[in-house]
């Protein structure tokens, strides 16, 4: 595990604040967009024209050859999902975008899963208590405590709750790169990380699942990643920013 972290400065803060907020009002207008009958990448390309018009780009487009402009992930599909043509959102299903943009080379990225009508008890367990893993995991973000003491929380959070802690994906600093260091993962059990200190910008971001832990990459488009049990996934993201009391949530929005 890294030890580094970044320090922004106030200058770049500034910056960091309004693409993250940009990010945050894209992510909700999506969100508010969606509906069952349309194909994962018309969603996708609404995201584009909807990022478009902040007069930002997707950060996630091309970023190591990553085909859309957000990730969409459809029930099993854990992250990285990508819009496809031939796949027509469901009112059953459970779908999470993952939303980056990038503007005044400055960098936001959020995620949340949604449903369509109210879901079923195993569901509803998934979506608030991944939602909760995150209010938990930025709790805990507070200068002179230590990236272990996010993931202690998330993870305590996550048993609770029964849910499935994805291990090979974790959260991440962020601000003027997409990844920073340092990683944070959503677990325990490496270490402790680097200590927290005001101008760190963090992404928190719990992938829990209702069953397994273990997760498969698509070997075909390379991107996707799936429970392994086929069982549903969801994720929640926000960017916080380490401040001398609590932390600022970069990517808050009254809907999330
Ligand atoms: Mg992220």
């Amino acid at each position: 595990m890294s030890g580094n972290r970044i320090i922004h400065t106030p200058e770049e803060i500034v910056r960091i604040r309004r693409a993250a907020a940009v990010t945050a009002q894209v992510r909700d207008e999506i969100a508010r967009l969606a509906h069952p009958g349309m194909t994962t990448f018309d969603l996708d390309q609404l995201a584009g024209s909807l990022i478009n018009a902040t007069g930002g780009k997707s950060a996630f487009k091309n970023y190591h050859g990553f085909p859309g402009n957000i990730c969409i992930s459809v029930n099993d599909v854990v992250i990285h999902g990508i819009g496809r043509p031939d796949q027509i959102i469901t009112e059953n299903d459970i779908v999470s975008i993952d939303v980056g943009v990038t503007i005044d080379h400055a960098m936001g990225d959020t995620a949340l899963t949604f449903s369509f009508k109210e879901p079923e008890s195993d569901t509803r367990r998934l979506l608030d208590g991944t939602r909760q893993a995150l209010m938990d995991g930025i709790a805990a973000a507070r200068a002179g405590s230590f990236i272990r003491d996010i993931s202690a929380a998330v993870e305590k959070c996550a048993r609770k709750h029964k849910l499935g802690i994805v291990r090979e994906y974790v959260g991440h600093g962020c601000g003027i790169k997409l990844h920073e260091p340092p990683e944070v993962p959503n677990y325990t059990g490496w270490g402790k990380g680097p200590r927290l200190e005001p101008g760190m910008v963090l992404c928190i971001e719990p992938m829990l699942n209702l069953g397994t832990d273990s997760v498969r990459l698509d070997r075909k488009d390379n991107w996707t990643v799936r429970t392994a049990d086929g069982k549903l996934s969801a994720h929640f993201e926000h960017m916080i920013l380490i401040t001398d009391n609590e932390p600022e949530i970069l990517t808050w929005q009254k809907t999330m």
